[in-house]
């Protein structure tokens, strides 16, 4: 079934065509690694889905629900409770800098004011927990590494209870010693089911936890496919290059 759909998706920033005009699904419990060189719009993409972009044609689904369609959006209400299915994680973890890890969690679910406080503290033990964290609940991000931040900034989008988690190159700003952490992390979500979109130059990650790989060139999407058959057997000349330069 699928839980995202995209379809004819356009986007301009002033003369420069990012997007141009892309389609593609995902289907719950997928895990699609976004694959590409710098600049051919995979953080748009992504960014669109969200809305932290406004796209100038096309149409998003989420859950069959209509985001935008043929570039029109739906009424702010519903574009809100839409991408609020969807979490996101971002390339510079964005944590507050001024809150505790604790307090980075429950910020989000708070202003929402849908369930107790008791309820949302319960939630982040557990999620604090899961990420291996429970002893630096009262720290500040300043006073740990990137790696835990990258968890921290996780497990606060899960605190969210989002059908779907889009990352952004979640480990492009750690050095080489702390992505293992965070991509174990991602590994243990794929293993619960988790739907994910997953914008990332590890190639080790993408073979081994993608059931899909999406390669984008130029605003364009060039090729996907299955990563043993994409990787193994690339059709096009893009791709090949593509992957010789990055699969090590
Ligand atoms: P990627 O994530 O694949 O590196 P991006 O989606 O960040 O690519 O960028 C795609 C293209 O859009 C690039 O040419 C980039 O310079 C341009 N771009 C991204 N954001 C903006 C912006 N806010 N204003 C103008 N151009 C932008
Ligand atoms: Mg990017």
């Amino acid at each position: 079934m699928a839980i995202i759909e995209v379809s004819n998706l356009q986007k301009s920033y002033d003369k420069l065509e990012v997007l141009k005009k892309i389609s593609f699904d995902v289907n719950k419990n997928d895990v699609v690694a976004v694959i590409g060189p710098s600049g051919s719009g995979k953080s748009t993409m992504l960014r669109s889905l969200v809305h932290l972009e406004e796209i100038n044609g096309g149409t998003i689904s989420v859950s069959g629900e209509t985001l935008v369609r043929a570039g029109v959006y739906s009424k702010p209400q519903e574009v809100k409770q839409i991408t609020s299915k969807m979490g996101m994680v971002f390339q510079h973890f964005n944590l507050f800098p001024h809150l505790t890890v604790k307090e980075n969690l429950e910020l989000a679910p708070r202003m929402v004011k849908k369930e107790s406080f008791a309820d949302i503290q319960a939630r982040s033990a557990e999620l604090l927990e899961k990420i291996g964290l429970s002893d630096r609940a009262a720290a500040y991000p300043g006073k740990i590494s990137g790696g835990q931040k990258q968890r921290v900034a996780i497990a606060r989008a899960l605190m969210m209870n989002p059908e779907i988690l889009l990352f952004d190159e979640p480990t492009s700003a750690l050095d080489p010693e702390l992505t293992g952490e965070v991509l174990q992390v991602m590994k243990n979500l794929a293993e619960e089911q988790m739907t994910m979109i997953v914008v990332t130059h590890e190639m080790g990650f993408a073979k081994e936890v993608a059931n899909r790989v999406i390669f984008m060139d130029n605003g364009e999407i060039i090729e996907s496919g299955h990563p043993t058959e994409l990787f193994a057997n690339p059709r096009l000349d893009r791709t090949k290059a593509f992957l010789k330069r990055n699969l090590k």
